[in-house]
C-alpha cells in the first residue's frame, strides 16, 4: 500500500488519469526533458516554437495539466503565483525548495513528510493518498542582497547629475 504514496510513473499505471501519447503532448514532454530547471509554460511554449514545432499556448498549458494528473512533472510555484513545471525524475517523486525572488529550485529530504503521509493514510484507512508539499523562501544569495540593500544607501548613479543628452 505504501508504494502507492510514491509512484514510480515508468513502472506503475497512472491510477486515475491514463496517459494517451499525442504528437504534441510527446513534443511537449521531450521539450521538458530537456530543461534542467521548473520551466513556465510560456517558456516552453517559447523554446517548443524555437525548435520548429508549431503548438498553442493554450494547448502547452492543457499539456503541462495532463501531465501534472499522470504523475509525470512535478509543479511548484513562483513568486507570482506561477505555476512551474518539471520532468519528474524516474526515481519517484521529490520534494523542492524554491527561492522566490530568484526562482533557484533544490530537492530536498522529505522522508519525515513520506513517514507522515503514509501514517495519515493508514490512520484514516485511505488508499493511493498522493501529497504536494511546496517549500518556498528566499535563498542565501537573495538574502546576502536584502541585508547589503538594507544596509547601504542605495549607491550614487554616476549619470544622475549629468545633463541629459538631448536638454
Ligand atoms: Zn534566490
Ligand atoms: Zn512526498
Amino acid at each position: 500500500m505504501t508504494r502507492d504514496l510514491r509512484p514510480h510513473p515508468d513502472t506503475q499505471p497512472a491510477a486515475s488519469a491514463p496517459w494517451r501519447p499525442t504528437r504534441q503532448r510527446t513534443a511537449v514532454l521531450n521539450a521538458l526533458h530537456g530543461r534542467t530547471g521548473f520551466t513556465s509554460a510560456q517558456e516552453l511554449h517559447e523554446a517548443l516554437e524555437a525548435d520548429g514545432v508549431t503548438i498553442g499556448l493554450t494547448t502547452v498549458y492543457r499539456t503541462l495539466h495532463a501531465l501534472d494528473r499522470s504523475g509525470r512533472v512535478d509543479v511548484v510555484r513562483d513568486r507570482t503565483g506561477e505555476r512551474l513545471y518539471r520532468h519528474r525524475p524516474t526515481d519517484g517523486h521529490r520534494h523542492y525548495i524554491v527561492c522566490r525572488d530568484c526562482g533557484l529550485s533544490a530537492a530536498v529530504e522529505a522522508e519525515a513528510v513520506e513517514r507522515w503521509a503514509d501514517e495519515v493514510a493508514e490512520t484514516m484507512g485511505f488508499a493511493e493518498v498522493e501529497h504536494t508539499v511546496e517549500l518556498s523562501g528566499v535563498c542565501g544569495p537573495c538574502r546576502t542582497e536584502h541585508r547589503r540593500a538594507a544596509a547601504e544607501p542605495p549607491p550614487p548613479r554616476g549619470d544622475r547629475g549629468a545633463r541629459r543628452a538631448d536638454s
